[in-house]
């Protein structure tokens, strides 16, 4: 099980290009829509301004969670309330 697969033809850039932005996926916890909010990496700093002034642009809602499952797994892991 390879996450990207292994494809021949040199597209190192590229993989490089898409490692390099990851898109930050919030979720409304209003209506649920579920919208690319930034792209990571970005400095901690930036992102939490970021995240804490976003709105959904469905409903104009500013509660968002983490959609990106691999970030909520480590949000999750850290407060654990269950
Ligand atoms: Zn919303």
């Amino acid at each position: 099980m390879s996450k990207a697969g292994t494809h021949t033809g040199g597209g190192a850039a590229e993989r490089a290009e898409a490692k390099e932005r990851q898109p930050f996926r919030g979720v409304c916890t209003a209506c649920g829509h579920v919208w690319t909010v930034a792209y990571l990496p970005m400095p901690i700093p930036v992102f939490v301004r970021t995240a804490k002034s976003a709105r959904c642009p469905n409903c104009g809602g500013d509660k968002i969670n983490v959609a990106d499952e691999a970030i909520a797994q480590t949000v999750s892991e850290n407060g654990e309330t269950s």
